[in-house]
């Protein structure tokens, strides 16, 4: 068995990397400032995606994997290459969360306190993320993105 793609992600794709986190994927963002030389010490196996052409090619030059993204390109452009280059499928059932790159757990709605009412009535399970707390639910913020992924995969021809 493979071990599952994991990435780094550099600041500038903040929204790249929590679509890939929702997606179950680890994927993880360098401390504010930290030098690219420490970077590329850090990615292990971990696939690099960022916006900086040159820190692309001096990965590359390290025999690193990276996906090099146009910043002025469009969400779901940018999506549908890390699709295209990777191969990857969402994996909702190991959704992360989007702040810690953690593991939600699946917990049943009406067990849990701080849930306004409404949202236990129309949702037998949320999502917790066991390091922030924060619940999630797959309501409209979750229909939206993952409309948009489905856009990408398709534009990505998976
Ligand atoms: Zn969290």
């Amino acid at each position: 068995m493979t071990s599952p793609i994991r990435f780094f992600v550099d600041e500038m794709l903040f929204d790249v990397a929590k679509y890939l986190r929702v997606m179950g994927y680890d994927a993880r963002f360098p401390k504010p400032g930290t030098r690219d030389s420490v970077i590329l010490r850090q990615l292990d196996s971990r696939i690099l995606i960022t916006s900086d052409r040159e820190f692309c090619q001096r990965a590359t030059r390290k025999k690193k994997e990276c996906i090099y993204i146009e910043v002025q390109d469009s969400f779901i452009k940018k999506l549908a290459k890390i699709f295209r280059r990777t191969g990857i499928r969402p994996n909702y059932k190991e959704s992360r969360c989007p702040h810690c790159n953690v593991i939600l757990k699946r917990r049943r709605s009406d067990t849990l306190r701080g849930i306004e009412p409404i949202i236990k009535e129309e949702f037998q399970w949320v999502y917790v993320c066991p390091k922030c707390g924060h619940i999630y639910w797959k309501g409209k913020q979750w229909r939206s993105m993952t409309s948009r992924i489905r856009r990408a995969m398709r534009k990505a021809r998976l």
